[in-house]
């Protein structure tokens, strides 16, 4: 744990999640990974450390120029000094390389209270390989790990995981924000207050199958949304016309119907469905049954009397998880089944349940309907957060354990 680490005097190599999105123009768009890694960079700094900072930033080995280099300009983490500095209100030193002789030479000259940020990890071809010998370069530049990353703890990357076992017990630790999503998460799986309600959408069932499976163990609510819920309907028998199914998990979708059923979990398909003629906004929409849509329809939202089942069992629960939206949220005519769920949650968070939103595109709706501060905890952690409720073992965690 951070507080039980004296930093004073020490240099901390510390690894965080600054792959934001950016502009053509390299501008920062969104900063709530920069933000949300402030508090341990500042509790380090504040405790006479110094810091080394490590991160990520895109896919640079998988989008290579023609000629087979890195495009340095689009993905250095350059970008991200500037905004850092104002953030932190002091000067973040930067190394052009991610490890190396002038990475060590800052490094050792850096003082107690100062900032490097190295270049983007994954510049280096043994990042994603989880290489030793460029881990323990890195090891090498510090005396303490902090991993603060939890969007990339499910990777068992050099930077990520491999690095740690460098550092003796005592010497490593998850930061504040590593430390704050797993809190949350261990509450809804190890000690929700009931009823708890889990609300899946999204996509894709396949997608979702170990967490749908997991969540059946132990949930008194499963309410299912998204494109994913006409696979459900259909291995019933229902009609649910051109919405999106995999044909391929209609067994699984009535196994785990039967499960729900089993385990006495009250498992929910939305009952009706905002269709549309097209996969368009501008299509022409109106609400059916979601087990009778018409042939040339498909479902891309839930509709008014699924609203209203899904809300009732939302306002009852004292304990809520959410991942995936309801509809295609990003075209105006079917958000509105994304945000009367997002606003039961926040109604039901201020009569007192805990609620905990996970998942890149559930907190990304619920950010832009303005309700992400009406929400218990909104997690960091895209696909980290879904294995982690899936009960798997993140790398980055356990490394920090050994
Ligand atoms: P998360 O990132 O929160 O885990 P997913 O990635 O699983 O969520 O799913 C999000 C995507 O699901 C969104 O792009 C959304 O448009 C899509 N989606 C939601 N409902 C439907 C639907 N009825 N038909 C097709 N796509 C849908
Ligand atoms: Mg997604």
């Amino acid at each position: 744990m951070m507080k039980d680490i004296d930093f004073k005097g020490k240099k901390a190599l510390v690894r965080v999640d600054f792959n934001v999105p950016l502009d053509e123009e390299g501008n920062i768009t969104d900063d709530t990974r920069i933000r949300a890694a402030l508090p341990t960079i500042r509790h380090i700094l504040d405790q006479g450390g110094a810091v080394i900072l490590l991160s990520h930033l895109g896919r640079p080995q998988k989008k290579r120029k023609a000629d087979g280099s890195i495009d340095v300009e689009r993905f250095t983490l350059r970008h991200i000094v500037g905004h850092l500095s104002e953030l932190l209100g002091r000067e973040v030193q930067f190394c052009p390389e991610p490890v190396g002789e002038q990475a060590r030479r800052m490094a050792t000259a850096l003082q107690p209270g100062e900032v490097l940020l190295l270049e983007n990890t994954r510049f280096e071809p043994g990042e994603e390989k989880g290489d030793e010998a460029l881990a323990r370069q890195w090891a090498e530049l510090a005396d303490v790990y902090v991993n603060d990353a939890f969007g990339t703890a499910h990777r068992a990357h050099a930077s990520t995981a491999t690095v740690a076992k460098f550092f003796p017990k005592g010497a490593k630790t998850m930061g504040f924000l590593m430390q704050a999503e797993v809190e949350n998460a261990n509450k809804v799986l190890h000690s929700p207050e009931r009823p708890l309600t889990a609300i899946v959408g999204g996509a894709k069932v396949s997608d979702k199958i170990l967490l749908l499976e997991r969540l059946l163990d132990f949930v008194d609510n499963l309410l299912i949304g998204g494109g994913m819920a006409y696979t459900f309907i259909k291995s019933q028998g229902g009609q649910v016309g051109n919405s999106l199914v995999e044909e391929d998990r209609l067994e699984l979708a009535r196994q785990l119907l039967a499960k729900a059923e089993e385990k006495g979990v009250r498992m929910l398909l939305p009952l009706d469905s905002v269709i549309a003629d097209r996969f368009a906004a501008d299509a022409q929409t109106k609400v059916a049954p979601s087990d009778a849509i018409p042939d040339g329809w498909m479902g891309l939202d839930i509709g008014p009397d699924a609203i209203a089942a899904f809300s009732a069992v939302i306002m009852d629960s004292k304990t809520i998880l959410w991942n995936g939206p309801m509809g295609v949220f990003e075209m105006e005519p079917f958000a509105k089944g994304t945000k009367a769920i997002a606003e039961a949650v926040a109604r039901a968070t201020g009569q007192g349940a805990f609620s905990l939103v996970g998942g890149g595109d559930s907190v990304a709706a619920v950010t832009r309907m303005g309700l992400a501060d009406k929400v218990s905890f909104v997690s960091t952690g895209g696909g980290a957060m879904l294995e982690f409720l899936e009960g798997k073992t993140l790398p980055g965690i356990a490394a920090l354990q050994d």
